[in-house]
């Protein structure tokens, strides 16, 4: 085979010496093409540069030592484990001892007068070197031997059979026969201002590495690469939105301002009001508005959403606002009702849960252009679904798609005017890529007379004080939620935590108090009512799942009790206590958690401390990351797969400020030398961004 027959999209079996079996065990990380494999980079690498002498050792860096075994033990402790010992010399009078445990295999590994390199952090242990579980090579050429005496050794996500031993040699093998074949998409004048390796070299460093340095180089490369990529699509988005399509331009007059503003039982606040600014001049113009307005939870958004779609009705056009969840769609309905009480726009609500007839009915109206304004859930996004003069749309809680979710609204000719709204603040690293394409209005403000929520982390012991606490509360007339995370539960009769609780609290120490439930495995119709029942006071206590999370708006509701908060995202129990400050009385938010590691009690810690939804945000970005935020890991489809965030924050600017100045100079990305990068944009991001200009 010549190296121009060498394709990266080739199967593993085209590497030669690639036993069938271990293919097998690299088709389950996933890895079923050499691009696969070669696209699957460490997740950290150990630098074993710093090699010592054992009379050398310093305790707890990491170094490496090379030296004879002279001494092999195995011993079962009292708590029935096991532990291998492993002495080491190399001729000076201390000696080293590497320790396992419970990894009986290891004994089987050594020979007496073998040569090896631990690498590891020692701990002086009464009178010598102890290493726990320290890497091991070894060094006589002994067949699992990778050979190559790397001083800086990278670590793979691997699965539990495939050994990192085992990994390298095919992993050198198939650079060794395609890393010519990686494509160079960046441009040379990019490569040059950034001193980027280029891919073929970035490809060997990222994998085998001589110094950190240029492993760490080689990776931001493609980390950089990604990014551009993406910027390029959100960019040549925000352009096409802008220069191609034409939507109706809806002016707001003095007449029309006064009559929405009207309709508010209070005084916008200055963050609203500027938010409206933005979209007036939005609307007005003949470019569809693509903007996103990101509030704190509370900070009333709603009222921002609904001057919009009155806009878009006072110019005789339709307007729709499309919610999650059913239960918030019918929220947003009623809100609508109120507002609306005395006006002649003709609205509607549709659901999953109309009957055929009611729908058949809705979308006929719909169609015909008898209906000003629909709320609804994903239904309006169905097929079958047409408007005959659709002026505005607005999503609300848009966080919980990623990029590729981007809900389409379809009519013929003219497009409408797009307003998305957050749920939380959104971390700034993710208003550049999730939501890269959009301009950003932001409501930081609380209304007037608000209270922050107090939140309490307390010990179990204090729960029977709580209960005392929240029912003095309910007998005052006012209501409370007691949250329950959902349980993965094989036993699918089992009853979820909630009913349980539920169960609990209804017969136990809420029995003289109206106790509801809901969950989300009771029906829409049923969640409705149960919502409704505690929005009129039917109910004073509701026990639920995070069906409550976004949106619900009770403002009698002042406290809320989170079981299991380490169970919840930070951003989740942001939106969740955010229901107990709807009104004047001030909230409180109790929560019960057990976190399992550190960074898990330092989440809640932050929550505890901060009540500012985009200062949460910020922190939440650092302990996790941008992976979940993308919402992308429950659909498995990532649309980051080297870059994280906040991680690699300034990789991100320079990526967004080369790619805008690439499409300020060249618009279509037209040059031959932005040609594979004009591929990438097209393959990751033309059909979900809807790319006329790269498809
Ligand atoms: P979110 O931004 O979380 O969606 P909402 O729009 O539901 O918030 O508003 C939260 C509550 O604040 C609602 O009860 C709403 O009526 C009220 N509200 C909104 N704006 C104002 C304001 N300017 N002054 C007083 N109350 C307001
Ligand atoms: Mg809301």
């Amino acid at each position: 085979m010549t190296h121009a027959a060498r394709r990266l999209d080739d199967p593993l079996d085209a590497l030669p010496g690639l036993s069938p079996a271990r293919r097998d065990l690299l088709g389950k990380l996933g890895l079923a093409t050499v691009a696969d494999l070669l696209g699957h980079f460490p997740r950290e690498y150990q630098d074993l540069s710093d090699r010592r002498r054992i009379g050398e050792l310093t305790a707890d860096t990491l170094q490496t030592v090379e030296a004879e075994v002279i001494d092999i033990t195995s011993r079962n402790l009292n708590d029935g484990r096991v532990v291998i010992s492993v002495v080491v010399n190399d001729g000076g009078e201390a000696s080293l001892e590497g320790v396992w445990f419970n990894q009986a295999g290891m004994a089987r590994r050594f020979r007496f007068g073998q040569r090896v390199a631990f690498s590891g952090k020692p701990k002086w242990y009464r009178d010598h070197w102890q290493m726990t579980n320290p890497r091991v090579r070894e060094l006589d050429g002994s067949a699992s031997d990778p050979g190559d005496g790397a001083s800086v050794v990278p670590l793979y996500p691997l699965t539990e059979d495939l050994r990192l031993e085992q990994l390298r040699p095919v992993m050198r093998r198939a650079l060794e026969l395609y890393a010519n074949a990686v494509p160079e998409p960046l441009p040379l004048r990019l490569r040059q201002e950034h001193n980027w390796p280029a891919a073929a070299k970035a490809m060997w460093d990222v994998h085998f590495p001589a110094n950190v340095a240029a492993a760490a180089l080689g990776r931001r490369r493609f980390i950089y690469e990604e990014l551009l990529v993406l910027q390029l699509a959100l960019g040549l988005r925000r352009r096409e939105m802008r220069d191609r399509q034409l939507a109706p331009k809806l002016p707001t007059t003095k007449q029309v301002d006064a009559h929405i503003r009207r309709l508010f039982p209070f005084e916008l606040t200055d963050d609203q009001n500027a938010a409206i600014a933005d979209l007036r001049r939005d609307l007005a113009s003949d470019r569809p508005m693509q903007r996103l307005v990101q509030a704190d939870v509370g900070a009333g958004k709603t009222a921002v959403a609904v001057y919009a779609l009155l806009v878009a009705v006072a110019n005789k056009h339709q307007a729709a606002l499309m919610a999650p969840t059913e239960v918030l769609a019918r929220q947003h309905h009623r809100t609508l009702e109120r507002y609306l009480a005395y006006s002649r726009v003709r609205r509607r609500l549709l659901t999953g849960s109309l009957s055929p007839r009611e729908r058949q009915d809705t979308l006929a109206a719909l169609k015909a252009g008898e209906v000003d304004l629909v709320i609804g859930t994903q239904s309006l996004v169905q097929d079958g679904v047409a408007f005959a003069r659709l002026g505005v749309v607005v999503i609300d809680e848009q966080h919980k798609f990623g990029v590729h979710q981007r809900a389409k609204f379809r009519q013929l000719g003219v497009d409408p005017h797009y307003l998305v709204m957050t749920a939380t603040p959104i971390p700034r690293t993710m208003a550049l890529t999730v939501f890269g394409d959009l301009d950003v209005s932001t409501i930081r403000q609380l209304p007037p007379g608000r209270q922050p929520v107090r939140t309490r982390w307390l010990d179990e012991a204090k729960r029977a004080d709580v209960y005392g606490l929240m029912r003095d509360g309910l007998a005052q007339g006012r209501q409370a939620y007691v949250v329950c995370p959902l349980v993965e539960e094989s036993d699918t009769l089992a009853a979820p935590a909630a009913t349980r609780r539920y169960e609990e609290l209804s017969a136990g120490p809420f029995r003289d108090f109206r106790v509801g439930l809901l969950h989300g495995r009771m029906d829409e119709a049923e969640k409705a009512d149960v919502m409704e029942r505690f929005r009129t006071r039917d109910l004073d206590l509701l026990v639920c799942t995070t069906v409550v999370e976004v949106g619900v708006d009770v403002p009698t509701a002042t406290q809320m009790v989170i079981e299991n908060a380490e169970r919840f995202g930070l951003s989740q129990l942001h939106q969740l206590r955010g229901r107990v400050s709807r009104g004047p009385v001030a909230g409180v938010c109790y929560l019960f958690a057990n976190p399992p590691t550190d960074d898990g009690q330092e989440r809640l810690r932050a929550f505890v401390r901060t009540s500012d939804g985009f200062d949460l945000a910020e922190v939440d970005a650092k302990l996790r990351g941008t992976g979940e935020l993308f919402g992308t890991r429950q659909h498995g489809e990532s649309e980051l797969r080297l870059a994280s965030l906040p991680r690699d924050a300034d990789v991100l600017s320079l990526a967004r400020r080369d790619a805008f100045a690439l499409l300020q100079e060249d618009p279509r990305l037209a040059a031959p030398d932005l040609a594979g990068l004009r591929r990438l944009v097209a393959q990751r991001y033309g059909r979900t961004l809807d790319l006329a200009e790269v498809g």
